[in-house]
C-alpha cells in the first residue's frame, strides 16, 4: 500500500519528536516534511532540534529540512504539535488553505464545529467537520493529556451505569510541560500543586467527548466534575485518583467487567496504533506505577487499579496512561487512523 505523506508543525518539541518516533515505521503514514518555529526553520532536524527520544534519531528525518509553519506544505495532511500561543492562527491558516489539520492544542477544542476526538469514545463526532467554516480544509483536535485517561475511564462506567459525578486529582509527569519544561531545580524532590489551566480543561473537556451529536450539535453531558492537578517528579504517565459517584447503583465485579471488556470502533477496525485492550484492569493493590506500567499497549492502553468504595462517592480508583504517546501523538496518529479507514482523508490523499 503507498503510504500518504504528512507534516508535523511543531517537530522539534516534547510531542512533535513522540510523533516523528511513532511513525519511523507507521503503514500507512510517512513523513515528508517538518516545520517548526523562525528560530528552527530553515536549519537541519538534527541541527535545530534536543532529541530527547529512546531511539536513535532516524538518519533520513535527522538531515530534512525544517520548515516554516506556513500552508505552503506539499502534505495535506498535517499533525500539529504546536506550542498553544502560536496554534490557533497557524493551524486555522491552514484549514482555510485545505489542509486536513489533526491537533494536539488547546485553541480549537471548543470551537462549536470541532471535534475533540478519543477515537473509542466519540468516532460519532467526526461528521461535525461537514458544518466547518472552511472551504476544503479542517480542524480535529485531541484532548488535553490527563483527560484522555480520565474519559477513557469513565466511557464504559456512564454506558452501563451513567455517571452523576467526578473528582478527580492528578499527578502529572514532567514531559506533559513540552522541552525543555520544568526548571530542574523546582521539580526534583519536589510536587508543584498547580498546572496553568489544567483544571478548567479536565473540567469541561470530558463533557465535550462524552457529549451526544443531536441537530448537528454536540450537547454536552450533564456530570459534575472536579480536578486538581499536580505536577509530580516523573518523566512520562499522568496517574489520576478519581473519585465517581453512579446513576445506578452497581458492584466492583460489574464495573471490572465493564472495563475489561470495553472496545470500541479502533479495535473492530484493527487500526494501527489501536491497543488490543484500551483498558487494563490491575488487580495488584499496588498498582497502576508510571514507570512499570505506561508503556502497556505500546504506550495506548490506560491503566486502572485499586478500584474500591468511596465513603464520599460510590466508587474510587486510580488511572494511569501515558502522556505523550495516548495523551498526544499516539493519540493523534489513531484519529488520523480512524478519519482514513473512514474516507474522510480521500480528499487529502
Ligand atoms: P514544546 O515541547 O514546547 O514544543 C512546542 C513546539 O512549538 C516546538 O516545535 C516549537 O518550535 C514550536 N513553536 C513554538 N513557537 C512557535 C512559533 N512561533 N511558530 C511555529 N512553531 C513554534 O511543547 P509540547 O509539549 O511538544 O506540546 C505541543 C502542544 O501539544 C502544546 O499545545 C501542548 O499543550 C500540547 N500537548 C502536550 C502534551 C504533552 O504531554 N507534552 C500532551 C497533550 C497536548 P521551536 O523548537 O522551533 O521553538
Amino acid at each position: 500500500m503507498k503510504k500518504n505523506k504528512v507534516a508535523i508543525l511543531g517537530a522539534t518539541g516534547s510531542v512533535g519528536q513522540k510523533f516523528i518516533e511513532l511513525l519511523s515505521n507507521h503503514p500507512w503514514f510517512e513523513i515528508d516534511e517538518l516545520a517548526a518555529s523562525d528560530k528552527s526553520a530553515g536549519k537541519k532536524y538534527s541541527d535545530a532540534v534536543n532529541w530527547v527520544m529512546q531511539i536513535p534519531l532516524d538518519k533520513k528525518i535527522a538531515g530534512m529540512d525544517v520548515k516554516k509553519c506556513e500552508p505552503v506544505l506539499n502534505s495535506k495532511i498535517v499533525f500539529s504539535a504546536l506550542d498553544a500561543s502560536v496554534a490557533g492562527t497557524i493551524e486555522e491558516d491552514f484549514a482555510k488553505a485545505g489542509y486536513i489539520v489533526i491537533s494536539n492544542a488547546r485553541n480549537h477544542r471548543f470551537d462549536d464545529d470541532v471535534p475533540l476526538m478519543v477515537p473509542e469514545i466519540n468516532s460519532n463526532h467526526l461528521e461535525i467537520i461537514k458544518i466547518q467554516k472552511f472551504e476544503k480544509g479542517a480542524i480535529v483536535t485531541n484532548p488535553n493529556c490527563s483527560t484522555i485517561g480520565l474519559v477513557m475511564a469513565l466511557k464504559p462506567l456512564d454506558d452501563e451505569f451513567g455517571i452523576e459525578s467526578v473528582n478527580v486529582v492528578t499527578m502529572q509527569a514532567i514531559s506533559g510541560a513540552g522541552y525543555p519544561g520544568v526548571p530542574s531545580m523546582d521539580i526534583i524532590d519536589n510536587v508543584i500543586p498547580f498546572i496553568g489551566g489544567e483544571e478548567d480543561k479536565m473540567e469541561i473537556e470530558p463533557k465535550k467527548i462524552l457529549g451526544k451529536i443531536t441537530g448537528g450539535k454536540i450537547n454536552y453531558a450533564t456530570i459534575t466534575i472536579s480536578a486538581q492537578c499536580n505536577r509530580v517528579s516523573v518523566i512520562d504517565g499522568h496517574t489520576e485518583c478519581v473519585q465517581v459517584k453512579l446513576k445506578k447503583k452497581t458492584s466492583k465485579e460489574e464495573i471490572i467487567k465493564a472495563w475489561n471488556n470495553f472496545s470500541a470502533e479502533p479495535q473492530k477496525l484493527k487500526l494501527p496504533s489501536a491497543p488490543e485492550k484500551p483498558i487494563i484492569y490491575l488487580e495488584d493493590e499496588k498498582y497502576p506505577q508510571p514507570r512499570i506500567h505506561r508503556n502497556l499497549g505500546k504506550g495506548m492502553s490506560v491503566s486502572i487499579g485499586r478500584l474500591r468504595e468511596c465513603s464520599l462517592f460510590d466508587y474510587k480508583f486510580v488511572i494511569l496512561s501515558h502522556n505523550t504517546i495516548r495523551g498526544a501523538a499516539g493519540g493523534t496518529i489513531l484519529i488520523a487512523e480512524l478519519m482514513k479507514s473512514k474516507g474522510y482523508l480521500d480528499k487529502y490523499l
